[in-house]
């Protein structure tokens, strides 16, 4: 007989998961291309070797080389700096030390990252979710009104979807109503596309702020797996007692340890301005055409943009192989695909299949926000 006709595992597991649903990864969401501009990675394969014969052994906890490294690159003490499973893990580890599931909460500004909400759910922990102004940038008031239970804030700047990096005065603003009450935590995940936007230097000033970065996307190592947290020593040490035992592989730590040597931030600073060129010719070539509405302003390796008829445009590309991200069932996002900055051969791909689907070229105008 087969047990599996009448043991229904799901009645076993947490009614949390049982209702969760799952971040929908570019990954996940499929498709079958071959110009894959839905998940902000690099278009091309870093090449670097892995030599070291010590798989037998277990890791450090924390590599001191890319611990060390991370910190001069951050301009940070190693002491302040957390290696983790990619800055999905960081999202998720500030929860399980701050939150109290039923009882304290998260807060966050839609439209923006989905694993904000998707860690708290699975935690159990509620969620305030504040819908950011017009501009895509934050309500301070409203957030300020709705700071009861709320332990943890995770802003996004730059904001993904959106590509816009978050006002340093409304930082500033944030940390301070949230003074010995709650963790900031700003998720710099594109930080490297507009260094001058980070806030890394106000650690020193602010002991409930904290960072989270990645190598997944100036880097160009989504595949391996590794980001940081950026946090006073004490915040650290509270995320070390809830941290994996192992939480980066030997292999992963040989690579990010190379990929952060002044050779490998040079290399990623090339990249970066070549994305750069090749959003600008994206950014003006889409503008001329008759079927974009707008688009909005970028410092990522992204580019929002409404479409009249934005469902046509993702289901036309898409069975051509090429794969933008839908930001339709986000708020404030209708009409809205996201398109990752591809090789400047992928953007003329974009350009082409989307002008095959404009009737008309209209008069260029201002990219406005
Ligand atoms: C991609 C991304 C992450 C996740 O980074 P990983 O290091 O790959 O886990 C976190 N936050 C934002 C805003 C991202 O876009």
């Amino acid at each position: 007989m087969n047990m599996d006709n009448i043991f229904d595992v799901n009645l076993l597991a947490r009614e949390k998961v049982r209702k969760l649903i799952p971040y929908m990864s570019a990954r996940r969401l499929g498709g079958n291309g071959d110009v894959w501009l839905n998940a902000n990675e690099y278009p091309l394969a870093p090449d670097f070797q892995f030599t070291e014969q010590t798989l037998n052994r277990y890791p450090d906890c924390q590599p001191v080389s890319v611990i060390h490294h991370y910190a001069a690159y951050a301009g940070l003490q190693p002491e302040q700096v957390l290696a983790c499973r990619g800055a999905d893990e960081s999202i998720e580890l500030l929860i399980r030390v701050f939150c109290e599931p039923g009882q304290d909460a998260v807060l966050f500004c839609p439209p923006t990252y989905g694993m904000y909400s998707v860690s708290a759910e699975a935690f159990g922990v509620e969620q305030k979710k504040i819908a950011t102004q017009e501009n895509w940038q934050l309500d301070i008031k409203e957030i300020e009104n709705n700071l009861d239970r709320v332990k943890l804030i995770y802003i996004c700047s730059p904001n993904n979807p959106t590509g816009n990096p978050i006002n340093p005065a409304s930082l500033r603003k944030i940390l301070e109503l949230t003074t010995n009450r709650a963790i900031v935590a700003i998720d710099e995940a594109y930080i490297e596309f507009c260094p001058e936007n980070s806030i890394a230097s106000w650690l020193k000033n602010y002991p409930n702020l904290v960072i989270l970065r990645t190598l997944s996307k100036a880097f160009a190592l989504a595949g391996l797996r590794c980001g940081f947290t950026l946090a006073s020593v004490d915040i650290i040490a509270l995320l070390l007692k809830v941290i994996a035992p192992y939480p980066l592989s030997t292999p992963v730590a040989h690579i990010a340890a190379q990929a952060l040597t002044a050779e490998g931030i040079a290399i990623m600073k090339k990249r970066v301005i070549e994305i750069k060129e090749n959003r600008d010719y994206l950014q003006q070539a889409l503008n001329k055409l008759a079927i974009v509405e707008k688009i909005c302003p970028s410092e990522t390796n992204y580019i929002l943009v409404k479409f009249y008829d934005a469902e046509t445009v993702f289901r036309t590309l898409w069975h051509k192989g090429i794969i933008l991200r839908d930001q339709r069932k986000q708020p404030g996002l209708d009409g809205c695909l996201r398109i990752t900055i591809g090789t400047r051969k992928e953007c003329e791909q974009v350009v082409e299949a989307i002008s095959a689907l404009s009737t008309k070229n209209k008069q260029p105008k201002e990219i406005e926000s």
